[in-house]
C-alpha cells in the first residue's frame, strides 16, 4: 500500500466505480458523500449495429459528449467547487464497437475488455477534475484519492486466461436467457425436496438469471472453453464483473470476489459464505479445472491499482499518455470496497438496521429488506442475498449481513414503453405530469407483466394486461395505471418479506388500527431513476398506506455511495478508515431528507383498500395467460 506525502494534510476522497447493465461511471465522493467528479458512458442498446473493425482511433475523442452541468456543487475552505458532470454516449462506429451486443433474441454479451477499458476511462475523466480542483491556489488543502470502491451488475459472467488475461468468450450479461434449457432439464431431475434444499442453502430459486447455469452454457457450447477446460491447467479463470476488473486492475493481479457479488452464482452456500461442493457438482463444475474466485468480504484490501494493460488484451484504441500520466496518481492506491449494485444501494441508502428496506427503481425495481446477521428463507417469492459484510467493524457490524430481495421486472421501462411505443410523452419526465391530470386511475388496473410477474408472484405465464377501460378513459389514466402498476407490485413484496419477518398478517392493514403493534417497516427509502418523479412517490405512498414513509436519497448515486461507503470502511486500523464505524458513517453522511423528500399518504384509507382489492382480482384474472399455448 503506497502512502504519498503521509505528513501533508490532504481531504480524503473515495474513487468509486459502478458497473451498470446500460452504463458506466466513476464518481469521486468525500467524506460527506458529496461528488467531486462524475462520468458516465451509458452504452449503445440497439442490436444492429454492427462494429467498425477498421476504425482505430482514439475513443476519448471521437465518442459525442454531452455536458450535464457545471455549477458550482459544494465549498470547501470556502472555495466554490464545481464538477464536470459528463455523459458520454457510446458510439458504435468511433470506437473498437459496443460493449453490449444481442446476437440472437434473448441474448445478451458484453465484451469484458470495454468495460474495464470504460470503468478506467470514467476514473481517468474524474480524475482530470481532481486535478483542477486542486489547482484552484486559493484551496490550501488537496485532494487526495484515499481508496477505491466498486459496484457492479450481478450475476454477468466473465471466463478468461490466466496466460493472457483475454477473455476466452463474451461476457452472458444477465438478462440472456440462452440458459432456459439448461434450467429446465435441471427442474426435471430434481424433486421438490432436493429443490428446497438448493433454495435452503444458496437462497436463490432455479432460474436463468444466475451465474451457474450461464457458465455451464459456455462449458457447454463455447469450443476453446471447453478445451481449456478439459486440459485442466490451471488456465482457465471464472468471475463476476467485480472478479474480472479487481484482478485487472491490481498490480497483485488479486483473484477474488466480495461475498454479495458471490451469492449470486448459486455456487456459494449462503450460511457458510464459501463455495459448496455439492453445488459444484449440480452444475457440474470441477473447481481443480476452472479456477473460481476467492469469497471475500465486501470491504478490506483486495489490491493495488495499478493501470491494466490494454493492448496486451487487444484493445487498441488509442489511450494517449495523458491518461496513463494521470493513472499514476492514483497507482498504489487500494481498492478495498466491493459491492453488488443492490447491495451497494441498500449501504448508500444507509438502510443498516435490521428491518430497513429500500427500493430501487430503474429499468426493473428492486426491493431489499434488511433482515441484519438472521439469514431468512422467503416462503413468500423473496430472494436471500447477502447485503454486506463489513470484516473490519467492531460487534455484530462485522458479520455478514442478509436481505430478503424482490424484483420487478418491469418499473422504468414501462415508461419508455409509454413514451416508445404508445407516443404518450416525449420525455420519461413527462409522465409524472401527465398522470397526475387525473386524481386517480378511474377504474384502469394495469398490469405491467411483460415478461410475466416476478416477485412475490413468479408467473411466468402472465402477459401486460389492462383492465376497466371504459369510453371515459383517457391517456392520463392509463399513465397513471401504469406507475400504480409498478407501485402496487412495491406494497405487494413487502407485505410479502414482513410476512417472511415474522409479521402475521398484512402489516400495513394492521399497524393501521392497532397503535401497538410493532411495525416491520416505518419507512421506505428509495432511489433510481423514476423515483425522480414525485408523483410516482405519492402515488407509492398513497398506495403502501399511512404506515410507511416513502424517503427518497438526499444523493441521487446511492449505488455508487454504498460502495464508496464500503471502500472507506475497508481498513484494518481505525485510524486509517474514512468512517470510523456505521455510526460514523450515519453522521458524516445522513444528511436529514428534506420535506420535498418525504412522501406520506394521502388517500383516504377506504380507497386504497378498494384499489387494492381490485389489483389482487386483476392479478388472479392475468396470472397463466400463456398457459395453454
Ligand atoms: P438503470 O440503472 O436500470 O439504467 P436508472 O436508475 O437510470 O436505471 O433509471 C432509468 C429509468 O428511470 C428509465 O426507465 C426511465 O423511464 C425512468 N426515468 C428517468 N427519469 C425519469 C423521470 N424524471 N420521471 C420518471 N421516470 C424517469
Amino acid at each position: 500500500m503506497v502512502r504519498r506525502n503521509s505528513n501533508a494534510p490532504t481531504h480524503p476522497v473515495i474513487g468509486t466505480i459502478d458497473i451498470g447493465t446500460t452504463s458506466a461511471r466513476a464518481i469521486l465522493f468525500n467524506d460527506k458523500g458529496e461528488e467531486l467528479a462524475k462520468h458516465q458512458i451509458e452504452y449503445s442498446t440497439s442490436a444492429s449495429e454492427a462494429p467498425d473493425e477498421s476504425s482505430n482511433t482514439d475513443q476519448f475523442r471521437r465518442r459525442s459528449s454531452l455536458m450535464r452541468h457545471n455549477q458550482p456543487i459544494f465549498t470547501a475552505e470556502g472555495v466554490a467547487i464545481s464538477i464536470n458532470d459528463d455523459i458520454e454516449i457510446e458510439n458504435n462506429k468511433a470506437s473498437v464497437g459496443p460493449t453490449l451486443r444481442f446476437p440472437q433474441p434473448g441474448w445478451v454479451e458484453c465484451m469484458p475488455v470495454h468495460i474495464l477499458a470504460n470503468a478506467v476511462q470514467c476514473l481517468i475523466a474524474c480524475l482530470i477534475t481532481l486535478r483542477k480542483i486542486n489547482s484552484n491556489p486559493n484551496l490550501k488543502t488537496k485532494y487526495r484519492v484515499k481508496c477505491i470502491g466498486i459496484a457492479n451488475m450481478r450475476e454477468t459472467t466473465i471466463v478468461w486466461s490466466r496466460k493472457t488475461g483475454k477473455p476466452l468468450s463474451n461476457g452472458i450479461v444477465w438478462t440472456d436467457t440462452r440458459t432456459s434449457e439448461i434450467v429446465q432439464h435441471l427442474e426435471k431431475l430434481i424433486d421438490d425436496d432436493k429443490k428446497k434444499e438448493l433454495r435452503e442453502k444458496t437462497g436463490l430459486p432455479l432460474s436463468t438469471y444466475f451465474s451457474a447455469a450461464k457458465l455451464r452454457w459456455l462449458l457447454d457450447n463455447d469450443d476453446i472453453i471447453r478445451e481449456e477446460y478439459e486440459k485442466g491447467d490451471g488456465n482457465l479463470m471464472f468471475g463476476t464483473i467485480d472478479t474480472w476488473l479487481i484482478y485487472h486492475m491490481t498490480k497483485e493481479k488479486s483473484f477474488l470476489t466480495d461475498i454479495s457479488n458471490a451469492s449470486r452464482t448459486y455456487f456459494m452456500d449462503i450460511e457458510t459464505g464459501e463455495y459448496d461442493d455439492e453445488l459444484l457438482e449440480f452444475w457440474g463444475v470441477d473447481p481443480s479445472k476452472i479456477r473460481l474466485p476467492k469469497i471475500v468480504s465486501s470491504s478490506e484490501f483486495y489490491g493495488s491499482f495499478a493501470s491494466p494493460n490494454f493492448q496486451n488484451l487487444g484493445f487498441h484504441n488509442k489511450i494517449t499518455n495523458e491518461a496513463y500520466e494521470i493513472l499514476k496518481t492514483i497507482t498504489g492506491v487500494p481498492i478495498c470496497g466491493c459491492l453488488g449494485d443492490q447491495s451497494a444501494s441498500l449501504v448508500g441508502q444507509l438502510a443498516f438496521k435490521s428491518g430497513s428496506a429500500k427500493c430501487t427503481y430503474g429499468t426493473g425495481a428492486f426491493l431489499l429488506y434488511n433482515t441484519g446477521t438472521k439469514k431468512l428463507i422467503s416462503s413468500h417469492g423473496a430472494l436471500t442475498t447477502i447485503g454486506y459484510w463489513f470484516k473490519h467493524l467492531q460487534g455484530e457490524d462485522n458479520k455478514p449481513h442478509f436481505a430478503l430481495e424482490g424484483s420487478i421486472a418491469v418499473a422504468g421501462s414501462i415508461i419508455q414503453w409509454l413514451r416508445d411505443n404508445l407516443k404518450l410523452i416525449e420525455n420519461a419526465k413527462d409522465i409524472g405530469p401527465l398522470a397526475s391530470q387525473v386524481p386517480n386511475s378511474g377504474g384502469v388496473v394495469f398490469i405491467p407483466a411483460f415478461s410475466g410477474l416476478y416477485a412475490p408472484y413468479w408467473n411466468g405465464g402472465a402477459r401486460g394486461t389492462v383492465f376497466g377501460m371504459t369510453q371515459y378513459t383517457s391517456s392520463s389514466h392509463i399513465a397513471r395505471a401504469a406507475l400504480e402498476g409498478v407501485c402496487f407490485q412495491v406494497r405487494a413484496i413487502l407485505r410479502a418479506m414482513a410476512g417472511d419477518a415474522g409479521a402475521s398478517e398484512d402489516f400495513l392493514e394492521t399497524a393501521l388500527s392497532s397503535q401497538n403493534e410493532s411495525k416491520p417497516l416505518s419507512s421506505l427509502a428509495v432511489d433510481g431513476g423514476m423515483s425522480k418523479a414525485d408523483e410516482v412517490l405519492q402515488i407509492q405512498a398513497d398506495i403502501l398506506g399511512p404506515c410507511v414513509t416513502v424517503k427518497r436519497a438526499p444523493i441521487s448515486e446511492c449505488t455508487a455511495l454504498g460502495a464508496a461507503i464500503a471502500a472507506g470502511l475497508g481498513f484494518e486500523d481505525e485510524e486509517d478508515r474514512v468512517w470510523s464505524s456505521l455510526d460514523d458513517v450515519i453522521t458524516k453522511l445522513g444528511s436529514s431528507v428534506g420535506d420535498d423528500n418525504l412522501f406520506k399518504a394521502k388517500l383516504p384509507d377506504e380507497d386504497r383498500r378498494k384499489f387494492w382489492k381490485r389489483w389482487e382480482k386483476a392479478i388472479d384474472r392475468a396470472k397463466d395467460w400463456l398457459e395453454d399455448e
